[in-house]
């Protein structure tokens, strides 16, 4: 009697000293013992190929299911052995790359820590089947479509591409019980009209037009409330739902259609924050909807959540808007005029020079630029001599106070100009324009 109270009181003890796994605890997991060092823009199919092999060395199942249209390898990765059958996806998109490193980051994880009891009940609980990088032509080329020139995304019907077909046959052969897909939305994406950027948006994909709810979408709202609720001690507001009618051509809603009920996860930015900070949030967003299906605490997690997110919105915000400047069109003789003028960044790979191009002059006092600056007390000219929408963010500022005869030929030699910014970066009279925010 006193040895089953001693050991009634053992595992009493030890099951409720064993400390729950939580959002934070998964970064801090990150922080200490992530696998990719590569930023997911700069990953190439060949780094993903060296990447797997490591992944092999530590015991996990890496498999060559199919080729891209250029027949670069395309690859499967399993872990678990149970019961629920979870599929993910990744970059679908050549230039959507950030969930290629984080299902990578969560696999690697998952297997070097098999004795916490945590991943022991995922191991026992799911099945999971990756499939890094399934655009690898796109991916090189860090373009949307593939070779062929096709979205793949708008493919799901036609099944013209090796990489859809692909697709869909792993789906149909396996027919697992949830599918995550992953992808990467536009920077300036917002959180409803706020000016706040949409790091992540979810979507829990219907499958039908005709906005027919069933368990599995049910279910996965309530994973997306987890995930939100992982997300928001990192990046509070700024968390959005994606906003996606049906679409019979994109996988999204046909996988679900045919049966596996999919969430998609769509990765922004965050200003002033690196890629790599988006990988760990979607390692945060992995583990917790997966922790959530194993031990089944999503069954108390709140749809509401979900539904209650603000949509996705595009339009309000740009990367640099400069206040009131006084614009020179020295190249037509013309007087100066004042007027706010906004640039934005072209998406490039991290290790590639990332041009800016000007968006929009006039009135924009309705818009927030994620950097902004006074340039009232200045002359703004294009190298060029126009300040023209879609010309190039290269522009040199001159104090008003200053006498300058716009006519001269060779003005930046001449006339110095006080401050000058390239393409995102000040390389000349840094904080002489007063920043805002
Ligand atoms: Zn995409």
């Amino acid at each position: 009697m006193k040895f089953a109270l001693i050991l009634f009181a053992f595992f009493f003890l030890n099951n409720t000293v064993t400390p729950a796994q939580t959002a934070k605890d998964f970064a801090a997991d990150w922080d200490k013992q992530h696998f990719s060092t590569i930023a997911p823009s700069d990953l190439r199919h060949a780094d993903l190929k060296k990447q797997l092999d490591e992944l092999k060395k530590i015991g996990l199942k890496v498999e060559e299911v199919g080729k891209s249209y250029a027949s670069r390898e395309i690859y499967q990765i399993e872990w678990g052995k149970g019961a629920t059958k979870v599929f993910m996806w990744s970059q679908m998109h050549g230039d959507e790359p950030t969930a290629t490193p984080a299902v990578l980051d969560m696999l690697a994880y998952l297997q070097k820590n098999r004795g916490k009891s945590w991943v022991k009940e995922l191991e026992n609980s799911l099945t999971i089947r990756v499939v890094p990088m399934l655009n690898p032509d796109g991916a090189e080329l860090f373009q949307r479509r593939n070779l062929q020139s096709i979205d793949i995304n708008r493919d799901a019907q036609d099944l013209q591409t090796p990489e859809g077909n692909l697709l869909k046959k792993l789906r149909d052969e396996w027919q697992p019980a949830i599918g995550f897909n992953l992808h990467n939305q536009g920077s300036l994406t917002t959180v409803g009209r706020t000016p706040k950027q949409a790091t992540i948006s979810l979507l829990a994909v219907l499958g039908n037009p005709e906005g027919k709810t069933n368990d599995g979408h049910e279910r996965n709202k309530r994973i997306c409330a987890v995930m939100i609720n992982a997300l928001n001690q990192f990046v509070p507001g700024h968390i959005g739902r994606y906003d996606d009618e049906y679409n019979p051509r994109a996988f999204g809603d046909k996988i679900s259609e045919w049966g596996t009920p999919v969430i998609l996860i769509e990765t922004g930015a965050l200003h002033g924050r690196d890629e790599m900070f988006l990988v760990k949030l979607n390692y945060v967003a992995y583990l917790s909807a997966l922790k959530s299906l194993a031990d089944k605490s999503e069954r108390q997690a709140d749809a509401k959540i979900y539904e209650t997110l603000p949509f996705n919105s595009s339009g309000g915000l740009y990367n640099y808007i400069f206040r009131r400047a006084n614009i020179v069109n020295f190249a037509e003789n013309a007087e100066p005029f004042t007027a706010d003028i906004s640039i934005n960044t072209d998406r490039r790979r991290a290790a590639e020079f990332a041009p800016t191009f000007i968006r929009e002059i006039g009135d924009l006092s309705i818009y927030t630029g994620l950097d902004e600056y006074d340039a009232k007390d200045f002359y703004l000219v294009n190298k060029s001599g126009l300040v023209r929408n879609g010309g190039s963010g290269e522009f040199m500022f001159y104090k008003k106070t200053r006498e300058i005869d716009w006519k001269a030929k060779d003005l930046e030699k001449i006339f110095p100009p006080d401050a000058i910014f390239t393409n995102g970066k000040w390389t000349k009279g840094e904080k002489l324009l007063l920043k805002k925010f």
